[in-house]
């Protein structure tokens, strides 16, 4: 079992563990003597005092895996460092973290293709607990990255952050049918500039608003405007229902 643990980082060892009936738990502890302080960098070997940090691995053998970590409070001697004392971090998990990277990595693959909820009852039904919530909080700390070079397809609207106060504008890539970015605007300027970084857009759709219209013209002339679906078939029905009472009038 000890193999398991370098496997997560050759500095930690295996205590002992216990076998529960759904649960396997590792009691670990780093073998490392020296800290450095996170807040100065400055070394140190004097222990405060230590305290066990719950943190969820990987599942084995269909179990889930909890790591008990011993996790040491250390003097920081340096008399410039603003702190007199720091908890040792472990590099395996974020500070506070309730999840190691690597089960977090494993959580966030999974939840790419899915809603939070069945991500969370599929990764459930591998042993790993993780609720909606969490899923959803893990996704929004996660920065997008998105090759905006790719991007040739898009429709822009606007959504509402507060009614009447305040508007965002999104985008979303007509092929993939996924959201792109969001800016807090709708102004033609900040669209316009924001469009501007995206080198290689050729089809806008948007609404019949000027603000698009224009921000699109400004920012992408070579582009072809199309309308939306929906305000497309708006506007048709209008066309249509006017074309009815000229021609048909009430007798
Ligand atoms: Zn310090």
């Amino acid at each position: 079992m000890d193999e398991f643990i370098k496997l997560l980082n050759k500095d930690y060892e295996l205590m002992h563990y216990q076998m529960k009936d759904k649960a396997i738990i590792f009691h670990i502890q780093s073998s490392r003597k020296e800290l450095a302080c996170p807040f100065c960098g400055s070394k140190s070997m004097r222990t405060h005092s230590t305290y066990e940090r719950e943190i969820q691995d990987l599942p084995i053998q269909e179990k889930k895996v909890i790591l008990l970590v011993t996790t040491r409070k250390m003097f920081c001697d340096n008399p410039e460092c603003q702190h007199t004392t720091f908890a040792e971090v472990h590099p395996f998990a974020a500070p506070m973290a309730q999840k190691t990277d690597r089960l977090v990595k494993n959580i966030l693959h999974t939840s790419a293709q899915l809603s939070s909820l069945n991500a969370s009852k599929l990764l459930t039904s591998s042993h790993i607990t993780v609720c909606k919530s969490s899923i959803c909080n893990l996704l929004k700390k996660t920065p997008a990255i998105v090759d905006k070079s790719s991007i040739t397809k898009v429709c822009v609207d606007d959504f509402v952050l507060r009614k009447r106060f305040s508007y965002g504008t999104v985008m979303v890539n007509l092929e993939s049918h996924r959201i792109v970015d969001l800016i807090p605007s709708r102004e033609t300027a900040d669209v316009a500039n924001w469009l501007a970084t995206f080198p290689n857009i050729q089809v806008i759709s948007r609404d019949g608003a000027a603000t698009y219209s224009s921000a699109a013209t400004g920012s992408h002339p070579e582009a072809i405007q199309v309308s939306d679906r929906f305000h497309l078939i708006k506007g048709l029905s209008e066309a249509i229902n006017k074309y009815i009472i000229r021609e048909f009038p009430a007798r």
